[in-house]
């Protein structure tokens, strides 16, 4: 049986007091429930701070990108030791954001993947196609160069602790979101993949997020799809009931 894993991808949201305040409502409010996990994605300053509150709570904090060097000369950027060190327990590679304004590529994003493993953190690795892709039937092929290029060289047992989310960049932030059976084909897919790259059993194990306008009015019928074990949540992760909401919706 594979986990349900919300994640709140905070962006570049928030002041301190306010994620100390949502870390504080939600960490005693998460269900008592292994079948379900919560993430907070959230910006660098807020992370030392976040990690102390949700200290044994079911609260797990993640950084929203990192680099994938150890160290150096490498002004402004922050690496996977640093984040281990404070007790961040996962990071967000390859968002489409990422990708768009910050120059990650493909291959950057499979540096910071196994960055990540070196590091024990655990990549929550983002794929997604722009419209014009969608439109012009390339969904699958683009998927399954990005999810071959994230996770090439990596251990079996690497690739199956992975967590995938599938963001179709023209459902993020926009309102749109892709038709529950929509996501759920091309999860399936990222699946499908993940199994002739490895093997079965290694493809079933695998969390498969579905990302992009998900909210606690839609959060049902994505969860309630074959090969969707999760969410990352952008804007309605950023009230804690809502969040708290979509967490609950996973149990
Ligand atoms: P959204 O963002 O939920 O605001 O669409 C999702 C994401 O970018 O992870």
């Amino acid at each position: 049986m594979r986990k349900t894993i919300i994640a709140g991808n905070w962006k570049m949201n928030k002041l301190a007091a306010d994620a100390d305040q949502f870390a504080e409502d939600v960490v005693g409010k998460l269900p008592n429930d292994d079948s379900v996990e919560a993430i907070v994605c959230a910006p660098f300053p807020f992370l030392s701070s976040l990690v102390k509150t949700a200290d044994n709570s079911k609260l797990h904090i993640s950084a929203q990108t990192m680099h994938f060097e150890e160290n150096g000369a490498f002004t402004g950027e922050v690496s996977p030791a640093m984040l281990a060190d404070l007790g961040v327990t996962h990071v967000v590679i390859g968002h489409s954001e990422r990708r768009e304004h910050f120059g990650e590529t493909d291959e950057t994003v499979n540096k910071k993947v196994h960055a990540a493993f070196a590091h024990n953190l655990t990549p929550i690795i983002c794929v997604g196609e722009t419209l014009e892709q969608r439109e012009s039937n390339e969904t699958n092929a683009h998927i399954d160069a990005q999810v071959r290029k994230a996770l090439d060289g990596l251990q079996k047992d690497q690739i199956e602790t992975a967590i995938i989310a599938y963001e179709p960049i023209w459902a993020i932030g926009t309102g749109k979101t892709a038709s529950s059976d929509e996501a759920n084909d091309v999860c399936a897919h990222i699946r499908h993949v993940v199994e002739n790259m490895t093997d079965e059993t290694v493809a079933s194990q695998m969390v498969i997020q579905y990302g992009g306008s998900v909210k606690p009015a839609n959060i049902d019928d994505l969860l309630g799809q074959s090969d969707i074990d999760g969410a990352l949540v952008g804007g309605a992760s950023l009230d804690p009931d809502s969040f708290l909401q979509m967490v609950e919706a996973g149990t």
